[in-house]
């Protein structure tokens, strides 16, 4: 029988809800480009409730269990002793969301003797040591698509409230207030603002595509280039490298994994070129920004501002300096877990349990590592050190 470690976040500070501000999803079940939903045999769970917190289980408990499997979930996974580095110890599968990620380093992968399966319940697996995974046999696999969308719609809302300055606007509401000018001083409008992508894959293309009717001029770059009739439709430039593409933007939104290529890229230099006022949007992952670099263009000006939900390391401790840093538009890491990714991602994390359990494939698209090296989509978007 198995053992599956699930790590989830805490519950609401007041208590797992009971009642939902509303009723019902819009029902999705292909992705653009055609790829399908997950499809699991059955769902235990309502969608649209809090799937992602420890008490919603990601709804497997029911399923887990009558098939005679365990299941554990907690939200402690830090520190000495913590209850993910005890259940670790004989665990067959790890089960973590990028929002709350329990870090499978190395030695931690060393040490997991049962692990077979890395399960991420959403997208980006750069929590678990790939190259470790690689070396041990683990297989790992993340639910592609399942919050692509959700977490381009961040990026959009990101984009405007910044270039708008919404988030101060708001606060002079809720400090009782009425200074305009203390609002509109740094508001601008978005049309005709030259707007890059780093990375043009599910996010950042879909990115694109939600920020085209603005009329604004769009920039990518990305390893591989775009059809050349989505380069026509949407009117972009493409630049072979973020240094070639940056200087031309006023936003540029960062869309690319973590990975040995990507790591550190926003440093000085890279900031150093962008247009001074730029905005700086990253939803991707946080080491792919320098944490100093960043708070000084901001207090510099060489950024008008910076936004996006992803940290490093995760949670932020409470002196994190992107918490005070100026013109910030930070969340904690939410963008890619809507009630509506969760219903997704939950659904797809099942299935991949499914396919497990039962000796059937799992789909090439969720694979990032199998049978000892890069598979499927982590074949095609990561790299590990040769
Ligand atoms: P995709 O795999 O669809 O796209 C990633 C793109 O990045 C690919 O087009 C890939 O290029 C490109 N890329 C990889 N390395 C580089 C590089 N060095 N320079 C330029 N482009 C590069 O992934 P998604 O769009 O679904 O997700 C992107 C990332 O967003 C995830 O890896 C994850 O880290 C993050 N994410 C964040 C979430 C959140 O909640 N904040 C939720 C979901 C994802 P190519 O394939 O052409 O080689």
């Amino acid at each position: 029988m198995t053992k599956v470690l699930c790590v989830l976040y805490d519950d609401p500070t007041d208590g797992y809800p009971a009642t939902y501000a509303r009723d019902d999803l819009p029902a999705i079940d292909h992705y653009p480009g055609g790829q399908t939903a997950p499809t699991p045999s059955a769902v235990d769970f309502a969608p649209g409730h809090l799937l992602g917190s420890v008490t919603g289980e990601l709804g497997l408990r029911a399923f887990l269990e009558k098939a005679g499997h365990t299941l554990v979930v907690t939200s402690d996974k830090d520190g000495d002793d913590s209850v993910f580095d005890r259940e670790l110890a004989d665990a067959d599968v790890v089960i973590s969301q990028p929002f709350w990620p329990a870090y499978l380093t190395a030695e931690r992968i060393a040490a997991a003797r049962n692990l077979k399966l890395a399960i991420t319940a959403g997208i980006g697996s750069d929590h678990v040591d790939l190259d470790a995974a690689v070396a041990h046999g683990v297989t790992v696999a993340e639910v592609t698509y399942s919050n692509s969308i959700s977490v381009a719609e961040h990026v959009v809302m990101t984009t405007l409230s910044l270039v708008r300055n919404y988030l101060p606007s708001h606060q002079v509401v809720l400090d009782g207030g009425w200074n305009i000018a203390d609002c509109v001083a740094r508001s601008y409008d978005l049309e005709g603002m030259h707007v890059g992508t780093v990375a043009a894959g599910r996010i950042g293309l879909a990115v694109l595509r939600r920020l085209a009717p603005f009329d604004v001029k769009l920039h990518y770059t990305d390893r591989h280039r775009l059809p050349e009739s989505v380069e026509r439709e949407l009117g972009l430039t493409f630049h072979p490298t973020a240094a070639d593409m940056v200087p031309h933007c006023d936003v540029v939104t960062i869309n690319a994994p973590l990975h040995p290529e990507t790591e550190g890229l926003f440093g000085d230099d890279l900031l150093g070129r962008m247009k001074r006022g730029a905005y700086l949007i990253n939803t991707a992952r946080a080491r792919i920004a320098d944490r100093a670099a960043i708070d000084r263009a901001l207090r510099s000006g060489r950024l008008a501002g910076y936004g996006g939900d992803v940290w490093y390391p995760q949670p932020a401790p409470p002196d994190h300096p992107w918490r005070t840093m100026p013109h910030h538009g930070m969340t904690p890491h939410i963008s890619g877990s809507s009630l509506s990714a969760q219903a997704r991602y939950a659904a797809g994390t099942r299935e991949i349990l499914e396919c497990w359990l039962t000796g059937e494939p799992i789909r090439d698209e969720y694979l990032i590592v199998d049978g000892g090296a890069l598979a499927g989509t982590g074949a095609h978007s990561y790299s590990v050190a040769k």
